[in-house]
């Protein structure tokens, strides 16, 4: 299965290349991000570089509500259309000062979990306005003052050597992302090609060393089998709970960079970390850009595929186990198939929608499927 698949993988590595090559931006706008003390707002000066976009937006209009001082500026008009701010009539390198609660997301999380405390979590962004659009020219560089005893999480690029400075990615923000600010930790550990793993953990995680080397360890087999992991950060949150597997879910995002969140059980032994899939499977999703729900057996199949290959190269299972988990996968898919016809995928996709016979699973395992042939 290696070097056919190699082939398959390299299209795919020079494909994501292509995307997000490095590129010197000529254009660089420049946020200055203050958190209070309690992390209950943020004061954003937007300044930027050259001539003003036309536009700044927010994926959602109900983010107006949050505004605790309107956005303006000394040189010149802004004027607000929903979600959008009109800027265009604002003066070369103006600068735009605005105020936003952060508060919201405090009592979310004090309802859900009083372990959370100090931590402001933010899985929808009703907070950051940027520019409507941003050409491959420009960026967009956040720089955060954050109180003393408060770190930070995010998807974006941090420059190096800096601690909380960060170039936003090409993929958009409404994408979704994670963001959360607060009391925790954060551990650059970096792979073997230099790339690195931006991970927090939560302090509630009694000793999160042997967690962070796991992720380092399964970072660097999937580089060892791509021959280079495919992005340069990667950001990782670690949640804890109490019972359940070793890991008990994760989950990507991908707004302006690549985020894992993982659920662990950190009570449970090192190793069974290793024997589980989960974070090798989410890993795998690296590999792919974005896809439409329809295409999403690509994606799925690519990671359900590649968690055992990995697995199996790593020598955490036999060869023969990976091969009969992909067998005893592809079964579970073919009872989900209605034998009646000879659906095409994207049906498969929305008979899946519409409640139909074709499940999930089958999907999944389609995809695995392809990739196995395209071995
Ligand atoms: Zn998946």
């Amino acid at each position: 299965m290696n070097s056919g698949s190699q082939i398959f993988i390299t299209l795919t590595l020079t494909l994501i290349a292509g995307l997000s090559s490095s590129i010197v931006f000529a254009t660089v706008h420049q946020y200055q991000i203050e958190i209070d003390e309690k992390i209950d707002q943020a004061k954003v000066t937007a300044c930027f570089d050259g001539k003003v976009p036309e536009y700044l937006s927010i994926a959602r209009k109900s983010a107006r509500q949050d505004l605790v001082q309107f956005p303006h500026s000394d040189q010149g008009k802004i004027e607000i259309q929903g979600r959008y701010w009109l800027t265009e009539g604002l003066a070369d390198n103006a600068c735009i000062v605005y105020a936003v609660s952060l508060k919201h997301y405090h009592a979310q999380r004090s309802r859900q979990s009083a372990k959370r405390k100090n931590i402001a979590y933010l899985e929808d962004n009703s907070w950051l306005w940027l520019p409507e659009t941003i050409t491959e020219k420009e960026n967009v560089q956040l720089n955060f003052k954050l109180p003393e005893w408060a770190a930070i999480s995010a998807p974006w690029h941090l420059i190096k050597n800096s601690k909380h400075q960060f170039l936003i990615g090409s993929q958009p923000q409404e994408w979704g992302y994670t963001l959360i600010i607060g009391d925790f930790n954060v551990t650059h550990a970096q792979l073997k090609g230099g790339q690195m793993l931006n991970i927090a953990t939560m302090k509630t995680i009694p000793d999160p060393q042997p967690i962070i080397q796991w992720l380092t360890d399964t970072g660097n087999a999937l580089g060892n089998y791509l021959g280079q992991y495919p992005v340069k950060q990667t950001q990782l949150i670690v949640i804890p709970k109490s019972k359940g597997g070793p890991v008990p879910w994760g989950d990507v995002s991908r707004g302006n960079g690549f985020g894992i969140r993982l659920v662990v059980v950190p009570s449970k032994d090192i190793q069974l970390f290793y024997k589980d899939w989960t974070v090798t499977h989410e890993f795998s999703h690296q590999l792919l850009p974005k896809l439409d729900y329809d295409d999403s057996w690509l994606s799925e199949g690519l990671s359900s595929y590649l968690q055992y290959v990995l697995m199996a190269q790593s020598q955490i299972i036999t060869k023969e186990k990976a091969w009969q988990k992909l067998y005893q996968g592809f079964e579970r898919g073919e009872k989900g198939t209605p034998k009646s016809n000879r659906e095409p995928l994207s049906e498969t996709s929305s008979n899946r929608r519409h409640g139909g016979g074709s499940g999930r699973t089958m999907r999944i395992y389609i995809g695995a499927a392809h990739c196995i042939f395209t071995s």
